[in-house]
C-alpha cells in the first residue's frame, strides 16, 4: 500500500502540491489526469524522493520513505519501479544492457562500475524482453529502436528490480495512438498477470478511462477528482481543464 499524508512540494515560493493525501491499495491500477502544471510530475517524483517534500509523509507499506536514511531509502528505491515520458535508456548501450542496468539497484557499487552480471541476470533479463516481445532485440542499440520499442524497454529494465510499484510519468505522451495503445496493453497485463500496482500520469482522458479502475485528478495541486472512469462526466471534466 502507497500512503500520501498532507504532501506539500514547493520551488522556491511556488507551491506545486498543497496538502495532498492519497492512498493506493496494492494492485491498483490507479491513473493520475490534469493539465500540465498542475503537479502530476511533482507528485510522481515526490513518491520516490527524487523530489524531496517541504512536508508531509509518504509510506511505501509499513515503510516511510520520507523519513529513511540513504540506505534504507536505497532499498526502497527498488521496489518502485519509474517510467519516464523519454524512455530512459542510453543510447549507446544495447537493449540488454539497458535492461540489466535496472538491477543496479541491487548491486554494491564496486559490482556496478565494473557491470558484473550473473549469468541468471542474463537470463531474467532476456525473459524481461520476452514478456515485452523484443527478445530479438536484445543486442540492437538501444538508438536503434523505435519509441514504443524504447518504452517497452524501459517496462522491461523496471521488470528486473521486481518492483511492487510501478510510476509512470506520461510514458505514452510521445508516441502514436495506436503505439500508446499497446504500451497500455502491457501495463494492464502487469498490473493484472503480476499484481503491480500501477500509478500512471496520463495526459489522454479516454485512455485514463479505458485502462485505469481509478482516476486521480488534479488542479493547482490539490486533487479535485477521485473516481471511476464512468463518473468523469463532462462537468467534472469541465471544472478539471477550466
Ligand atoms: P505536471 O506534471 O502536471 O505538468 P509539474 O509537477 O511538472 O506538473 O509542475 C507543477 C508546477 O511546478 C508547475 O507550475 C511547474 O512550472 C512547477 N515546477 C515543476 N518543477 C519545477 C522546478 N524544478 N522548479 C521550479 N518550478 C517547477
Ligand atoms: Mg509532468
Amino acid at each position: 500500500m502507497l500512503k500520501i499524508e498532507n504532501l506539500k512540494v514547493s520551488y522556491d515560493d511556488f507551491e506545486a502540491i498543497s496538502d495532498l493525501s492519497l492512498k493506493v491499495e496494492d494492485g491498483e491500477f490507479v491513473a493520475i489526469i490534469g493539465s500540465s502544471g498542475s503537479g502530476k510530475s511533482s507528485l510522481m517524483k515526490s513518491i520516490n524522493l527524487l523530489v524531496r517534500p517541504k512536508k508531509g509523509r509518504i509510506f511505501i507499506g509499513e515503510k516511510e520513505i520520507t523519513s529513511t536514511n540513504f540506505k534504507e531509502l536505497r532499498k526502497l528505491r527498488r521496489g518502485i519501479g519509474f517510467i519516464f515520458q523519454d524512455y530512459n535508456l542510453i543510447d549507446r548501450l544495447s537493449v540488454i544492457e539497458n535492461v540489466l542496468i535496472g538491477r543496479l539497484g541491487y548491486k554494491s557499487s564496486f559490482e556496478s562500475l565494473l557491470g558484473i552480471f550473473k549469468k541468471e541476470e542474463y537470463k531474467n533479463a532476456m525473459s524481461a524482453l520476452e514478456k515485452v516481445g523484443l527478445k530479438e532485440k536484445a543486442f540492437v542499440r538501444a538508438d536503434e529502436l523505435s519509441g514504443g520499442q524504447k518504452q517497452r524497454v524501459s517496462i522491461a529494465k523496471v521488470f528486473m528490480q521486481n518492483p511492487k510499484i510501478i510510476l509512470a510519468d506520461e510514458p505514452v505522451a510521445s508516441l502514436d495512438i495506436a503505439t500508446s495503445e499497446n504500451i497500455m496493453k502491457y501495463f494492464e497485463n502487469i498490473n493484472k498477470k503480476y499484481k503491480i500496482s500501477i500509478i500512471i500520469n496520463l495526459h489522454d482522458v479516454s485512455l485514463a478511462r479505458k485502462y485505469a479502475k481509478r482516476i486521480v485528478a488534479l488542479k493547482k495541486g490539490k486533487i479535485i477528482f477521485d473516481g471511476r472512469g464512468g463518473e468523469l462526466t463532462d462537468d467534472v471534466l469541465r471544472r478539471i481543464y477550466s
